[in-house]
């Protein structure tokens, strides 16, 4: 599997994904918004795109669908929950089903509601596992849960499926985040070195050769992994007293998306 970021360099900060098969030069576009850069990309690589994934139904995601469709003739696909929203879509896609590109990638989909409520996740399954997971999780933080979202389905993404995977994952999520996510983290927990360190580099990274992290990075820098942390559950309950002394997992997830809409 070859996978290039194609950064937009727009006011949204979107990235977008290009998944190629190595032997056939077939490839998937995740989410590609700014099409023509896509199709520019795949052209350097010598690769045709031959399928459009949208993540979920934001327009942000799915803005570029009809020019990349009309200019490659790719076939679209989206959860079969957003199909209609979206338009255009060829193939509704469901937890567990397979998207093959070329002869030798396969991505599973997993079924990752909270962000909005159709909201698809691709994992690759290669040696190293690849998680392209558009704005349910970023670098050093969730996805907001305002606009079709819900935040304690988005609790139970991050519990029972994300947290699960191996921690060697790389995570290549569809908006850059990360200096203000980890700005958010260590307001949260001061001491957190790791994310310490990572800001120091954040801050002057070009966002084209931004850090991909892995899922074992995040459970260290992202504060929407570590809901048992002593001084993560103390400085909650200065916002929110209301928690008590030993908030479960969900509260703690909820209470800190809650302040991260308004921090
Ligand atoms: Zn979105
Ligand atoms: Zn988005």
């Amino acid at each position: 599997m070859l996978t290039e970021r194609v950064w937009s360099g727009n006011s949204l900060r979107n990235f977008h994904y290009l998944i190629a098969c190595p032997e056939t030069g077939e490839a998937l576009a995740v989410d590609p918004l700014e099409w023509r850069m896509c199709l520019d990309a795949a052209r350097r690589r010598g690769w045709e795109i031959t399928q459009i994934l949208n993540t979920h139904e934001h327009a942000d995601h799915t803005g570029g669908n009809a020019g990349l469709k009309a200019a490659t003739q790719a076939k679209v696909a989206a959860h079969a929950g957003a199909a209609a929203r979206i338009g255009g879509i060829d193939r509704g896609l469901h937890k567990g089903d397979v998207i093959k590109v070329g002869r030798t990638v396969e991505l599973e989909c997993l079924d990752t509601p909270g962000h909005t409520m159709t909201h698809v996740c691709l994992l690759s399954h290669t040696e190293t596992p690849a998680l392209f997971c558009g704005d349910t999780l970023f670098n050093a933080g969730a996805g907001n849960c305002y606009n079709g979202g819900q935040p304690e389905a988005l609790y139970d993404t991050f519990a029972s499926q994300l947290a699960r995977l191996p921690d060697s994952t790389r995570v290549y999520p569809g908006h850059e985040y990360l200096a203000r996510n980890l700005e958010f983290t260590l307001d949260r927990e001061p001491g957190n070195e790791d994310a310490q360190r990572l800001l120091g580099e954040a801050r002057h990274h070009d966002p084209a050769k931004a850090t991909v992290t892995t899922l074992g990075e995040e459970k260290r820098i992202n504060a929407f992994f570590r809901l048992q942390n002593p001084t993560v559950i103390a400085r909650l309950r200065e916002a929110f007293p209301d928690i008590g002394e030993r908030p479960d997992p969900k509260t703690v997830f909820v209470r800190l998306r809650e302040l991260r809409n308004r921090w």
